[in-house]
């Protein structure tokens, strides 16, 4: 699957907030989004953003994507997949979004971002339920155990961003000894981004 490869923190002034797509950058006055609070391309603040319905709900859908790195074909597979399970769409597609592989090994703390959880992902890291998989859009289910390979143990990376201090949701269970994680359950709203407003996208795509 495709993934952007531009500027991540033009994707934040786009959005007008901050996605945290950089991992610590995002917590430095480095950040792109105390320095140049308004979209690229603009000089100032003082341009207005449109408040139509249509793209009030298109700059939701387009955050939300962006947050997880994800374009927009495979975006429209993971809502129409959430259409059709139980439950409620938005928060079903939050879900699905929430147990993607790479998701999940930042979500541990094994990578100070999704790019770079993917990237630990795509370069055979990490093991599911001890199978080598490295697919950044396989999807866990609860009880699924990721495991750090023996090759990869003493990967820098890994360690030092585990050492930072940074919560894990209670959904899942992290081993920081053996390297592992479990997925205790599937997350419910509560564990999602809360800057999120799923019921535009719903809407968006419903059109
Ligand atoms: Fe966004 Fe992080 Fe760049 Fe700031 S540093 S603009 S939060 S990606």
């Amino acid at each position: 699957m495709a993934v952007y490869h531009g500027p991540r923190c033009r994707l934040c002034r786009r959005e007008g907030q901050k996605l945290m797509l950089k991992g610590d950058r995002c917590k430095s006055e480095k950040c792109a989004m105390e320095r140049r609070p308004f979209p690229p391309g603009m000089r100032s603040v003082k341009r207005r953003r449109s408040t139509s319905e249509y793209n009030t709900q298109l700059r939701e859908k387009q955050k939300l994507r962006r947050i997880y790195g994800i374009m927009e074909r495979q975006f429209r597979l993971y809502f129409q997949r959430a259409a059709q399970s139980k439950g409620v769409t938005g928060e079903r597609l939050l879900q699905m979004l929430e147990m993607r592989f790479d998701n999940v090994i930042y979500r541990l703390g094994f990578a100070p971002s999704r790019s770079s959880a993917r990237q630990l992902v795509l370069n055979n890291h990490f093991r599911i339920n001890g199978k080598k998989i490295n697919i950044p859009s396989y999807q866990l289910n609860e009880g699924d155990v990721v495991a750090v390979t023996e090759k990869s143990k003493n990967l820098e990376t890994l360690h030092s961003t585990l050492k930072a201090a940074r919560e894990i949701p209670e959904w899942l269970l992290v081993d920081k000894a053996k390297l592992t994680g479990t997925v205790v359950r599937t997350p419910d709203r509560s564990f999602m981004p809360a800057n999120i407003q799923e019921h535009l996208v719903v809407e968006l795509y419903s059109k």
